[in-house]
């Protein structure tokens, strides 16, 4: 402390000492926060299992590489930027707002290590941390209150704006940093006044500056101004600190934990209920989500988490064609549903037993808003907290179908799934038909394995390319290719049923490990070594919600290993005016990260154009969900596949590829809704690669 200017923990303010002062405010902060953590808690405890406390090296990396690391933030430039340096601010300044509480009750302390040149060396670091802190909340506050980023928004079906909570919390964040630069300066302001050796502050931060201006005072007032500036922190600080798990800002506290412990598979869907075998299903009394009580701990932990910045929101294409569903609005009603059950003062309106909480559809989310998904899974590879939302939204379905609340339109697939295996309700010995036609079998025989039909690979077909007329052009093309290659291949014909993996993400899990445990065993009846699909759906169930089965590929993945090895060349394209452009498939890329063999096959074939649209990888826009989604007629103002199809046209593409059946019927028919025909064509990837590729004798169908 200087010398002739009293440390803060001997200034006497209200005839209280400042050490008690501080002392006092110490414990009555630290006492609040651990009694609003607390309560906070409750409906966790009182929560659903989640086993996240497995694999803690893999965790450590994900909180390493998403937390402390930001990764996701720079997806947006401004906002992206401006959090890195608020975090890497806060980062830096936990120390010193640490040893500045300290010296409000111990006057010579300092932090070890932090002494002589390493103390400058720090001291000067956090002078720029806290200016540069202190300006991105004046740049934030701007921003928010001028600017008005479109994805702040809050539509009135969902509620009211934050602004005005997130406005405030800025400013006393903005607030302590001045109150810590008024304290340094002040601290220095008086080693100078008394010629004593002045500690150094960084040039042109905000410290210096405010040095600069209190030099001129007397040395009375700028102890005064130390004091001042000290309980000012102090009050700011343990506010902040209190006040934060009221609002969006509770993340601060929880967004590590919520890292640490995000899935580790992102792929792999949430059982019915952690610690319930599939063999044990039958004893589960109740499926999915039906009450608050009934998400998992984890699943609140995100609710609490979120930063509310809108990026899942903003990625949703449900949201983007007006559809009921904003992946947002689902956790920050959440959250605002727990606030208000579990209050801080008195009791929680819900009883522990969730038989007397209220149902959450038709309370706090609407069916259709549930029903509105596609899986698609952009809101969470957008999510920089890593908040999940397919399982909810799953865990959510899973409860609706329970009570039987199944949307008319899907009844009869569903139906259908059970009684026939495949959603059309066809015949099973109708499904190797699209094999069996004469002019394809003359180019290419496809057997059907057997106990006397054995082959290395199977071609797992599913249901749409094998019933549907259009699609079953992708079945041979795909048979053509594997024939092409040598692929010792064959089909399980009747034997085959829907992969399920639809009726599993429209929470019939029942009826998925039915469908599952069949093809199972099927596919362990043909003795086959892997496992190849055109169908990213049945690609995604096979690799990820099957057990015990070969290794599976897409053919995509096929086609650019073969590409490479040689077995696949490709004549140039005719057309010189075709601009091609690439649809990423959800379930091939966000969910596989099959992004790159699809593209390299397209420019693997000499004079094709391809164009990116600016969405893209993993941010392709969903064409408008498969599978079931075929069935479901959603409240929307414009279809998914229309405003990918301009996505597509605004690209200056002409023809677009894609990579799965579901994506072609919505892309073809959307070319259609948008008046592109004749303008626009689509084309499966197997489709063009077959049309395409130099054969020894040409064969055609
Ligand atoms: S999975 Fe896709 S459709 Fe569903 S909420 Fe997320 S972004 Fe929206
Ligand atoms: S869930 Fe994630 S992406 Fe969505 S608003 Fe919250 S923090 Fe942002």
């Amino acid at each position: 402390m200087v010398e002739g200017m009293q440390s803060v923990s001997q200034v006497t303010s209200w005839l209280v000492a400042g050490r008690t002062l501080f002392l006092g405010i110490h414990i009555l902060g630290v006492a609040c926060f651990a009694c609003i953590v607390a309560k906070r808690l409750v409906p966790l405890l009182r929560a659903e299992r989640d086993f996240r406390f497995d694999k803690p090296l893999a965790r450590l990396q994900k909180v390493f590489k998403f937390w402390l690391g930001q990764w996701k933030h720079p997806r947006y430039k401004t906002a992206g930027t401006l959090h890195i340096l608020i975090f890497a601010g806060f980062i830096l300044l936990a120390m010193r707002a640490f040893m500045v509480l300290i010296v409000g009750v111990s006057r010579n302390f300092v932090m070890p290590g932090l002494s002589g040149r390493a103390g400058d060396i720090y001291g000067i670091i956090t002078d720029y941390a806290a200016t540069v802190v202190f300006l991105c909340m004046v740049f934030a506050v701007i921003r928010r209150l001028v600017f008005k980023p479109a994805r702040y928004e809050v539509p009135a079906r969902f509620g009211k704006a934050h602004t005005a909570d997130a406005v405030f919390l800025l400013a006393l964040i903005a607030i302590l940093m001045v109150a810590d630069s008024l304290f340094e300066a002040a601290k220095v302001a008086g080693q100078a006044q008394q010629g004593q050796p002045v500690e150094t502050l960084a040039v042109l931060s905000l410290p210096w500056i405010l040095r600069i201006v209190l030099l001129p005072a007397a040395l009375a007032t700028i102890g005064k101004v130390y004091a001042g500036a000290y309980l000012l922190h102090e009050v700011t600080f343990y506010f902040l600190l209190c006040y934060r798990p009221f609002g969006i800002q509770f993340h601060v506290e929880t967004s590590l934990f919520n890292v640490y412990f995000a899935k580790l598979d992102r792929e792999i869907l949430k059982p019915v209920r952690w610690g319930v075998s599939d063999e044990h299903l039958d004893q589960v009394k109740s499926f999915g989500v039906k009450t608050f009580e009934d998400f998992t701990w984890k699943h609140m932990l995100d609710f609490y988490s979120c930063a509310d910045c809108g990026r899942c929101s903003d990625n949703c294409p449900s949201n983007a064609v007006g559809r009921p569903l904003s992946p947002r609005f689902l956790t920050i009603k959440a959250r605002d549903y727990a606030f208000q059950h579990y209050p801080m003062f008195g009791h929680s309106g819900n009883s522990s037993s969730s038989s007397n909480s209220k149902p959450l559809i038709g309370h706090l989310y609407s069916e259709d808003e549930i029903w509105s998904c596609t899986t698609c899974g952009a809101c969470e590879e957008e999510c920089p907290l890593l908040v999940e939302y397919i399982d909810k939204i799953v865990d959510l379905r899973r409860g609706l179908i329970d009570d039987g609340n199944v949307p008319q339109s899907l009844q009869k697939p569903l139906k259908a799934l059970e009684s026939r295996g495949n959603p059309y309700g066809k015949m099973e010995k109708k499904k190797a038909d699209w094999a069996n036609a004469k002019e394809f079998q003359q180019v290419c025989q496809v057997k059907t394995l057997g106990k006397s039909n054995g082959a290395d690979t199977l071609y797992f077909v599913d249901s749409i390319t094998s019933y549907d007329d259009r699609m079953q052009s992708i079945g041979r093309a795909t048979a053509k290719i594997l024939d092409h290659v040598g692929e010792n291949f064959g089909i399980l014909g009747a034997a085959e049923r829907d992969s399920g993996h639809e009726a599993r993400r429209f929470g019939e899990e029942l009826l998925f490990t039915a469908l599952r445990d069949h093809n199972v065993d099927a596919i362990k009846a043909s003795g086959v070594k892997r496992i190849v699909t055109a169908d990213p759906h049945a690609f995604n169930a096979l690799r990820h919600d099957y057990k015990d089965v070969p290794e599976v590929e897409h053919i995509s993945q096929v086609i650019a290993r073969e590409v490479k090895s040689g077995k696949i060349k490709f004549n140039p394209v005719e057309n010189g005016d075709k601009i091609y452009t690439y649809h990423d498939p959800c379930y091939l890329g966000r969910h596989n990260q099959v992004y790159d063999d699809p593209r390299d096959v397209l420019d693997a074939i000499p004079g094709l154009k391809r164009v990116e649209m600016s969405r893209c990888r993993d941010r392709s826009f969903c064409c408008g969900g498969g599978g079931l989604m075929l069935f479901y007629e959603p409240k929307e103002e414009q279809r998914m596949g229309v405003k990918r199809v301009q996505m597509a046209a605004d690209a200056g593409a002409n023809v677009i590829v894609t990579a799965c059946p579901f994506c072609m019927v919505n892309i073809e028919d959307a070319i259609k809704v948008a008046g592109l025909e004749g303008k626009m064509t689509a084309i499966d990837l197997a489709e063009l690669v077959d049309q395409e590729m130099v054969r020894d004798e040409q064969k055609a169908v």
